[in-house]
């Protein structure tokens, strides 16, 4: 896989003459001071679906795979390296949203994945990569998947712009994360199965996490966000406090979707500062 082979803007422009999509660029946003930092809040109905989804192993069990070929839009366009399929997110949230998936129906799961993903960000540079654990975000845990955005609209990229080497346990603002960037792939899988090891987990799955790299002119960063738990409790309040926010991999990096109006509207930096206090490690 090279650089630059990809002709990722022709394809884009290319899917999206053939299907209409839902343009990120009209999504109303507002921002807050989260912990010391700007985070933006995204109102965008078309998420509801995935903001409601089931991610129970009956419920996924149950519903057809819209990752799977045979299930998705005659429309939808990929393009085809290895073993996985680069396709247009249908339901964008931020600009050139695409979902990297298998052509395999296989679990998500990033055990000898980390390779692959490091390809992908060297393949996609201009982008930012990431990968929603089972249970910390990813609406398809059946079916394995990365996605990109285009970079530098999250948080997060800030922080992993200065990164130096290995830091490890910092204090980020949405929760405790790890990062490392290195020239040279072996030693950041190596970082990486050393801090999964560290995580561990109680359930033999792997460690709850959102991880995010890029890749830029040669050098690969990598942040990893433990996850305590995918869903904060006002997603499953039964009163006036409910809020439909469901963090994945982009609200953990500073962008929070809200696909309800009203959560968009009332949602307060303090609001967001104790999701983040329950979803992830402070
Ligand atoms: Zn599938």
């Amino acid at each position: 896989m090279k650089k630059n082979t990809l002709h990722i803007e022709h394809f884009i422009r290319r899917q999206l003459d053939l299907w209409t999509t839902v343009s990120p660029s009209n999504h109303l946003t507002k921002q807050l001071l989260v912990n010391g930092s700007v985070v933006t809040v995204q109102y965008n109905p078309a998420r509801e679906w995935s903001a409601a989804a089931r991610v129970d192993k009956v419920s996924v069990s149950k519903r057809p795979c819209f990752l799977c070929a045979v299930n998705r839009p005659q429309q939808q366009i990929d393009i085809i390296r290895g073993n996985y399929r680069l396709l247009v997110n249908p339901y964008p949230v931020l600009p050139q949203h695409l979902t990297i998936a298998d052509s395999r129906h296989l679990p998500q799961a990033i055990a000898g994945r980390m390779g692959d993903m490091l390809n992908w960000a060297q393949a996609l540079e201009g982008f930012l990569l990431f990968y929603n654990g089972p249970q910390s975000g990813a609406s398809a845990p059946d079916h394995f998947h990365f996605q990109a955005v285009a970079a530098g609209h999250t948080p997060l990229e800030r922080v992993m712009q200065t990164s130096k080497g290995v830091g490890e346990g910092l204090a980020g603002f949405s929760g405790r994360y790890y990062l490392f960037s290195d020239t040279r792939k072996k030693p950041v899988c190596e970082v990486f199965e050393h801090i999964c090891q560290q995580l561990g987990s109680t359930s033999g799955d792997e460690p709850m996490m959102n991880i995010y790299c890029h890749c830029i002119s040669g050098k690969w960063t990598l942040a990893v966000i433990p996850r305590r738990r995918h869903r904060p409790e006002r997603y499953f309040a039964g009163d006036d406090s409910n809020m439909l926010i469901s963090p994945g991999g982009l609200d953990m990096a500073g962008i929070i979707v809200a696909a309800r109006k009203q959560d968009f509207d009332r949602i307060t930096a303090q609001d967001v500062e104790q999701i983040y206090s329950e979803v992830a490690f402070q």
